[in-house]
């Protein structure tokens, strides 16, 4: 499975500690995230992340295009509620496609670690037998 992955400033660290939480999962899947969320769980996990570039830079943007195109099966896009970012609007837009595609997201840990242990429980298996 395509898993991306995107957390907000505030949120990296909380994003670090899933990742090696469930580093086994996340191991055998293909990951990709946004520039700084990508080299930061690989270095902290020695997980393969392919990275896009930065949110502010138009990573977020990638990544939408991607899930545009069917090509990802998970989002974890950990948000920070609190502060409100310049790139608001995409976020909103990311959130939508996944809608549109059906495609799993979790915007939050707790929705998160349902959708890894659903992942490793083979709930969403339905994604390869789509493609
Ligand atoms: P980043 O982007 O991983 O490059 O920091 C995420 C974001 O939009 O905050």
């Amino acid at each position: 499975m395509n898993i991306a992955l995107i957390a907000h400033d505030e949120k990296k660290e909380l994003m670090i500690q899933f990742c090696i939480a469930y580093c086994g999962i996340l191991s055998r899947n293909n990951l990709c995230a946004t520039g700084t969320t990508g080299k930061i769980v690989s270095e902290a996990t020695g997980l393969q992340v392919s990275g896009f570039l930065s949110g502010s830079q138009g990573g977020d943007q990638q990544i939408a295009a991607r899930i545009a195109c069917n090509e990802i099966d998970m989002l974890l896009f950990f948000r920070d509620p609190l502060s409100p970012k310049p790139n608001e609007p995409n976020d909103m837009n990311l959130l939508r496609l996944c809608d549109m595609h059906n495609i799993p997201v979790a915007t939050n840990i707790a929705t998160a670690e349902v959708l890894i242990h659903g992942l490793e429980r083979g709930d969403l298996d339905w994604r390869n037998i789509l493609k």
